[in-house]
């Protein structure tokens, strides 16, 4: 049976376009405040759920939901005792602050649909499952079962997924379409360290608030600070010098008496790759440790002014460290927090191969808190370095089909991770980015370019045939 897969996903762009809009209408992101027993992460990934498995069975095929968290959709033979998982998320990163369209309100352009969650990973997912579509119109034979899984918290702690393993067999093995190409054949481990103490104040220049980063896992676009000051108007003329002396960052200043309100914008990126970023938080910090504050204040601005700042490698705090085969280590301060008289609160994400560990950089964290009294914990769900070998057929037969269906070169790679991938023993991640097309992910004006999506749907659907029949 000779098909054409580019040929197949043709006729199927304009129904593949219409489910990726109503998929991206549904704004998924985890709201923990809105949570109820029947929505435990809130509505938005609850709903997403919903309307993906409605997708599906409005076209026929068999699909469970697990407690409105986890969901997927199953083809091939039903007495097939093995399956093959593919493990894409329907939550999506918050909206972040800058978008010129309506972040959950799809545009389509010539080449381009642009919306919170078009790359990551809705795009993606809906390209898997029209991959399902193609398989199961023309009736491919598969020797296994093949379950398209949707999780719904991917970008906080992986509740949905993590009680998908729990009440499922295990797949034999599988792919995330939730990376990029070629392949992610390694992840990194990654972990999480919080700082977390008073937040008081004691010098003539006193800190109300300081507030960057909305999520772990980005770095923050934004720094707000609230400081009191009798000499406000020489804050002001420093800060707008400042400014103008750091031209890879803006931001602006008002002043209402002895009270300063700052603002920087840096450049929020993935925390995954965070030297293509700016820290908004740790500038503001930088500019702001000089002046005469004291407490904990001082020592905060101090820590993420000076070890912290323009530092992606953990070079300063001495955590550096490269391996041969996954590459180096990356340090993001993704959530910076100082509210008087009640917290201030620092939350790291790194990203580490094999070879160090992450107590040793909890060490490096202590060793230059410089009289602050505060512990640095392991917060969130700490991931372990994975990696299966370029030998193993799902990744070599993925890879020879991703070569036929573009002509691009085929290589296997290690990535700051962690993606669904390593879940699986034999896990890796399959796209959907494309080596040469602007990464989005996590950011503001998010868009997938339509082109990319079509190539996925190709494929996806030629992979998911031949490592589904693999010996
Ligand atoms: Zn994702």
């Amino acid at each position: 049976m000779t098909i054409d897969w580019q040929q197949e996903t043709a006729l199927r762009q304009a129904d593949f376009i219409t489910d990726l809009k109503d998929l991206l209408e549904v704004a998924s992101v985890r709201d923990d405040s809105k949570a109820t027993p029947d929505a435990p992460l809130g509505p938005g990934p609850k709903d997403a759920l919903l309307k993906m498995l409605a997708i599906a069975e409005r076209d026929g095929f068999t699909t469970k939901n697990i407690d409105n968290l986890v969901g997927y959709i199953e083809i091939g033979p039903k007495d097939a005792e093995e399956y093959v998982a593919i493990l894409s998320h329907v939550d999506v990163m918050p909206a972040g602050e800058g978008w010129e369209t309506d972040p959950f309100t799809p545009v389509v352009t010539a080449d381009k649909i642009i919306a919170r969650g078009a790359s990551d990973d809705k795009g993606p997912g809906m390209a898997a499952y029209y991959a399902f579509k193609i398989l199961s119109d023309l009736k491919v034979p598969l020797k296994r079962r093949v379950r398209l899984i949707f999780g719904t918290d991917e970008e906080n702690d992986w509740t949905g997924m993590t009680r998908y393993f729990e009440v499922e067999p295990a797949p034999v093995f599988g792919f995330s379409p939730d990376a990029e190409y070629p392949i992610i054949n390694g992840e990194k481990g990654n972990v999480q360290v919080v700082l977390n103490g008073e937040a008081t104040n004691g010098g003539s220049v006193k800190l109300v608030a300081f507030e960057s980063g909305l999520r772990t896992n980005m770095v923050p676009g934004i720094a707000r600070a609230t400081v009191v000051t009798t000499q406000s108007e020489a804050l002001v003329a420093a800060f707008q010098e400042f400014l103008a002396a750091n031209a890879q960052i803006s931001g602006n200043v008002e002043a209402d008496g002895d009270d300063v309100k700052l603002v920087v914008n840096g450049k929020q990126v993935h925390g995954a790759m965070p030297e293509t970023g700016e820290n908004a938080g740790t500038y503001l910090a930088n500019f702001l440790q000089d002046y005469d504050f004291g407490g904990t204040a001082k020592s905060f601005l101090t820590y993420l002014g000076t070890p912290a700042h323009q530092d992606t490698i953990g070079e300063k705090f001495g955590v550096n460290y490269t391996d041969d085969v996954m590459g180096p280590l990356s340090m993001n301060v993704g959530i910076q927090k100082f509210v008087a008289g009640q917290e201030a609160f620092i939350n790291f994400n790194f990203r580490y191969p094999k070879g160090i560990t992450p107590d040793e950089i909890v060490a490096g964290l202590t060793a230059h808190l410089d009289g602050w009294d505060v512990t640095p914990t392991i917060g969130g769900h700490a991931q372990v370095p994975h990696y299966v070998a370029p030998t193993d057929p799902i990744v070599s037969t993925l890879l020879r089909v991703y070569h036929e269906q573009t002509g691009l070169p085929a290589h296997d790679q290690v990535i700051g991770g962690g993606t669904y991938g390593r879940l699986m023993a034999r896990g890796v991640a399959f796209g959907a980015l494309f080596p040469d097309s602007p990464d989005t992910m996590h950011q503001v004006n998010e868009f997938a370019l339509l082109n990319d999506l079509y190539r996925s749907i190709a494929i996806y659907a030629q992979g998911i045939a031949e490592i589904t029949n693999l010996d």
